[in-house]
């Protein structure tokens, strides 16, 4: 259900960061001439950069496939069953990737936008736009989850209702069997948002990482300099690597079917690849300093790091961590915060590079 708007929005991103760069083309001469200097140094060559963009292309779509897949299938390890301990420790991890995705990739990126020389001083560095804009994507978030709950709860509840007051009207008036049956949907009721909540975390989260994977492809894709895209091509491949494998162990949780989960990992293993493709098409047109472009990238990024902040934070590491699993074993809370830190430092790492 919540499949078609996933896609519809980041559809819209998408057409949003293509029109930021065509007007942005013609805005470029309004922009201060000193800005944005520095990042062109002599190293120009186009046949070569373009070369090394089509095997950035088929390295980084093999390389987000394989990190994506890589959880997923360790539902054949025995040892990596939902009920097994080290089942937690994948689990943490990966919402460690997540955490630092979202600090340490794409609030810093919103910064550099929303602060860049290219955007008029007023009103870009008097009031901190990231920031705010993060908070309320946070609280927007907060506000999606808990009515899409709610909704969802209410919908299975009436239609529960609604069969066992059928079920009524055939045993009529045995109210011990009736009581039993209630408390056995209370159960299930519980079960199964449960599972409804992993499949919204899964879906937003893989929107919240998509606007970051689109725009690092896309100004890989508008440059020209060699010098600049060769350590670029193996920090993508490790970056999408990294951050497959965090949204693989959300993807797994949400227990979908094994063509929903080949949708979403090729959706996912495919965006990069499509920014890079992207910015080769646009790359006479598109500029990463225009100031139309800098303030579409800077808000969407502002937006998608107040999403992965709040998801990690509370429906990934809180959910856990809280949870009857975790608390009752130290020695697996520590392992457990291992791991998380494990996750997020090595995604830490990768914001050198991208
Ligand atoms: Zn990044």
């Amino acid at each position: 259900m919540a499949k078609f708007p996933s896609k519809f929005i980041s559809l819209s991103f998408f057409i949003l960061i293509l029109a930021s760069s065509v007007t942005g083309g013609s805005e470029t001469t309004t922009s201060p001439p000193q800005c944005g200097s520095g990042t062109a140094r002599g190293c120009r060559n186009n046949s070569e950069a373009l070369k090394l963009k089509i095997i950035a292309i088929a390295a980084i779509l093999i390389t987000s496939m394989i990190g994506v897949c890589l959880p997923m299938f360790s539902r054949a390890v025995p040892a990596l069953q939902p009920d097994k301990d080290l089942f937690v420790l994948v689990k943490a991890f990966a919402s460690g990737v997540i955490l630092a995705t979202g600090y340490m990739h794409v609030l810093p990126d919103s910064f550099d936008c929303l602060r860049s020389d290219c955007l008029p001083e007023n009103p870009w560095k008097k009031f901190p736009f990231t920031t705010f804009v993060a908070m309320l994507s946070a609280v927007f978030t907060l506000m999606l989850d808990s009515y899409a709950m709610s909704y969802y709860r209410k919908r299975d509840l009436d239609s529960e209702v609604k069969r066992t007051s059928d079920g009524n009207a055939i045993v009529d008036g045995k109210l011990e069997s009736q009581h039993c049956h209630g408390f056995n949907v209370v159960k299930a009721d519980d079960n199964a948002s449960q599972l409804l909540r992993y499949r919204v975390v899964a879906q937003v989260l893989e929107l919240g990482i998509v606007v970051h994977s689109v725009v690092i492809g896309l100004s890989m894709g508008a440059s020209d300099n060699p010098c600049t895209i060769r350590p670029l091509v193996a920090a993508l491949c490790f970056h999408q690597l990294f951050e497959g494998m965090g949204l693989g162990g959300c993807i797994l949780q949400a227990e979908y079917g094994v063509r929903m989960k080949a949708v979403m990992a090729f959706f996912f293993s495919a965006t990069t690849p499509f920014g890079i493709a992207l910015g080769i098409g646009l790359s006479n047109v598109y500029s990463d300093n225009s100031p139309t472009a800098l303030i579409v990238v800077g808000l969407l990024n502002a937006c998608s790091a107040g999403l992965l902040n709040y998801m990690a934070l509370v429906d990934l590491l809180a959910a856990d961590f809280m949870g009857p699993k975790l608390q009752n074993s130290m020695r697996l809370q520590t392992w457990g915060y291992t791991a998380v830190l494990l996750g997020a430092g090595g995604m830490a790492l990768m914001a050198k590079w991208a």
